[in-house]
């Protein structure tokens, strides 16, 4: 039977702490007497850093229940590095990990869904709200918007997706090939590429305790998941700088016409002309360094240019090494 490991990161926590060690301990428990999870199955929690009682809690929920882990961070990294130090943990000692965050807002109750579509060959399943009637209308406008706004950078990530979701080992050992140091997990879970699958749900309040996303870090989160994938940006600016030299042949007629027909001051056609001409073609030239810039941001990650799924031929570790 394979090990599962719920991982979630905590910052500051101590309100929840809890009501989710609770919570996650009735959801193994419940799939431990149904027979889908092994019984040395856990939770790990991770402790971002945390200036209030967290780890503290961490550690007595540890003594009190065998099946409670804790990781302390030694400072506050933010949630999408407290979480990866999570998965690296949970993976050498589980077969199949599920993030979720600490304050039990993603509902806990389709864990078992994603173990049957874990146990039917996806290596990663997606938990996604179908629902955001729990978010405010500003916190709905611009997640919604930063999701289309993905979409046009050509960043594929999937709607409405956060981060929970079930991971098999070797999709969590494949992640770890991506070695950027700027994370930003949805955008790097598709390129994995395993087969996948989804489970939706209706988020929920906060059980207790306040947002630890205040407006700056979600801004911050969507600079880092397009800039970190998209070099997009980069080429509008080639293409502003082209649509620029373009105007600069209608000025030239409109400067000319004025110039023949005769009501210019001396000197303006030509400067006018310069003006634009030189915007333009500079635009175009830092576009064009931007383009070898973008180039060496890609080639600096280091990520792995393919994912094997499966290899059909011989097991012997002769073979093996080649792959
Ligand atoms: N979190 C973290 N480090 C941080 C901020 C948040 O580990 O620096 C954790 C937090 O404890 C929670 C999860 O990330 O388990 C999501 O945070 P939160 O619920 O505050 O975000 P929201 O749901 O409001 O977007
Ligand atoms: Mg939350």
């Amino acid at each position: 039977m394979d090990r599962l490991a719920l991982v979630v990161p905590c910052y500051n926590e101590e309100a929840v702490m809890k009501i989710s060690s609770e919570a996650l301990r009735g959801v193994l428990q419940d799939l431990i007497g149904k027979k889908k999870i092994s019984e040395d199955s856990f939770v790990l929690f991770v402790d971002d850093g945390s200036k209030d009682k967290t780890w503290e809690l961490i550690e007595e929920e540890h003594r009190q229940h065998k099946n409670i882990k804790g990781l302390k961070l030694a400072g506050n990294v933010g949630h999408q590095y407290a979480l990866t130090a999570g998965l690296f943990t949970a993976k050498n000692c589980s077969d199949v990990t599920v993030s979720i965050d600490a304050d039990l807002q993603d509902d806990v109750s389709v864990i078992e869904e994603m173990i049957d579509k874990f146990h039917v060959g996806n290596d990663i399943v997606y938990g996604v709200r179908n629902d955001r009637s729990s978010d405010s209308f500003f916190k709905r406008f611009t997640a919604q918007s930063f999701y289309k706004m993905m979409a046009v950078m050509g960043v594929k990530t999937v709607y409405n997706h956060a981060d929970f979701r079930l991971m098999s080992k070797r999709a969590v050992e494949q992640f770890s090939e991506y070695r950027e140091s700027n994370l930003f997990l949805r955008g790097i879970m598709p390129l994995i590429g395993y087969q996948t699958d989804c489970v939706y749900y209706e988020r929920k309040e906060r059980v207790a305790g306040e947002s630890k996303y205040p407006l700056k870090k979600m801004l911050a989160l969507a600079f880092n998941g397009i800039s970190s994938f998209s070099v997009k940006p980069i080429s509008l600016i080639t293409t502003l700088g082209i649509i620029i030299i373009c105007m600069c042949f209608l000025a030239a007629a409109y400067a000319l016409w004025s110039y023949f027909t005769g009501h210019v001051t001396a000197g303006w056609t030509s400067l006018i002309l310069s003006i634009w001409f030189l915007g333009g073609v500079q635009l175009v030239s830092i576009g064009l360094i931007g383009q070898y810039i973008g180039k060496i941001y890609i080639e600096v990650k280091q990520r792995p240019r393919y994912n094997i799924e499966t290899f059909l031929g011989e097991t012997d570790e002769s073979e093996k090494k080649y792959i």
